[in-house]
């Protein structure tokens, strides 16, 4: 693109290379005579808000942008991936901000799930993380679930101030923010952007009915996540739609299951117990001979253990080994952004592969 243009919208310049970045415009948007980014587009024919993602330095600089006001934060986190999207170190940057912490995709965890229960886990985690929020809440925000809970907690929190949203990439806030503006407003343009200083970014505000806003930052892209290493159709495997059903293992020592070519678990000691998984229920489980592990996985990554795809193998990264003592009750070994292994007992001796720059970690089990 020779020429330079502006969103009238929002004012960041416009690309037409990317559509996930931010000021991605289609190439035929151009040639209208006033040229809007996709995100102001959308927002403005269809009261809708998009992804945007953003570097870790302008993030950092929203974050200290939001130190300066005097509002109420919500961070999201998608409950599936608890860990993979928590955004480190917000707590630091906010200031005397309260913070409401919210959990979202809650329909995918099994129903028996007493949500009173999540909510303690929630709250035990985001203390072990560093962060006090002022209160935690579950939501599902694709299916409405808990909604109505969370807008009035906000508007309780908020106590007469503007509300910030954040959350990483695929929490689901685009999703929320979509669900509480159908609750709130009515026809017509009544949401505007502005700039955040010192970035090249634009948030979203919606108004609230005491003059303040609800606003929308950013998504920040979390490296962590097992969703960067994966294709995209992959993603879709990978990332579960509906409620999960955990499948229990009974192991022996000296066996190892597959979680399709994307991780590995390996039972190395503690006797015969039963694991139990959390994954996407279309990922393929494969149980093998932990001595015969890595053999299998170096013939058949990609067929009998894929994800990964055949053509991805090349740029793939190699599964690296993290080992874990269980010395307490019940804990979950977490795969970050892919799932979780439940083991109920101490005493067992295990270790968790994952591609090399995704997290594997031990955690309270949530369930
Ligand atoms: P953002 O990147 O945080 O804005 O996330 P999106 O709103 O684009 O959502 C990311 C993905 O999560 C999409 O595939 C959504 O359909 C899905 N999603 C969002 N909210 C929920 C939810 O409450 N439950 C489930 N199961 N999926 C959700």
């Amino acid at each position: 693109m020779s020429e330079q243009y502006a969103c009238v919208g929002c004012g960041v310049n416009i690309q037409t290379e990317n559509a996930d970045e931010i000021g991605y415009a289609p190439q035929s948007a151009l040639n209208k005579e006033t040229i809007i980014c996709q995100r102001c587009f959308r927002l403005k024919h269809y009261n809708e808000v998009q992804d945007v993602s953003l570097t870790d330095d302008d993030f950092l600089k929203i974050l200290n942008e939001l130190g300066k006001k005097d509002a109420l934060i919500v961070k999201i986190v998608d409950i599936f991936d608890f860990n993979g999207s928590w955004l480190p170190g917000l707590h630091r940057f906010v200031g005397n901000n309260k913070i409401l912490l919210v959990g979202n995709k809650v329909d995918l965890l099994p129903h028996s799930v007493k949500p009173n229960k999540l909510i303690n886990w929630m709250k035990h985690e985001a203390k072990e993380l560093g962060l006090k929020p002022e209160d935690v809440y579950l939501v599902s925000a694709s299916r409405g679930q808990f909604i109505e809970e969370v807008i009035s907690a906000i508007e309780e929190h908020r106590n007469g101030k503007d509300v910030y949203v954040v959350g990483c990439t695929n929490v689901g806030k685009s999703t929320f923010i979509n669900r509480i503006l159908k609750q709130i407003t009515g026809e017509g343009d009544i949401i505007t952007t502005s700039h955040f200083p010192g970035t090249t970014l634009d948030m979203i505000e919606i108004p609230l009915d005491d003059g303040k806003v609800l606003v929308d930052t950013p998504g920040i892209i979390n490296h962590h996540q097992m969703a960067h290493y994966v294709d995209k159709k992959d993603l879709k495997v990978i990332t579960p739609k509906k409620e999960i059903k955990p499948k229990v293992f009974q192991l022996n020592e000296g066996q190892t299951l597959f979680f399709g070519g994307l991780a590995r678990f390996d039972y190395i000691s503690g006797g015969r117990r039963s694991f139990v998984c959390h994954f996407s229920n279309e990922i393929n489980i494969h149980r093998t001979k932990l001595e015969k592990a890595t053999e299998l996985y170096e013939n058949h990554v990609g067929e009998l253990l894929s994800p990964p795809r055949p053509d991805q193998l090349d740029t793939f990264p190699e599964l690296v080994k993290h080992e874990f003592t269980v010395k307490e009750g019940k804990i979950d070994i977490v795969f970050s952004g892919l799932g979780w292994v439940t083991i109920n007992d101490p005493g067992a001796k295990v270790a968790a592969y994952v591609p090399k720059g995704v997290h594997a970690m031990k955690r309270k089990s949530l369930i």
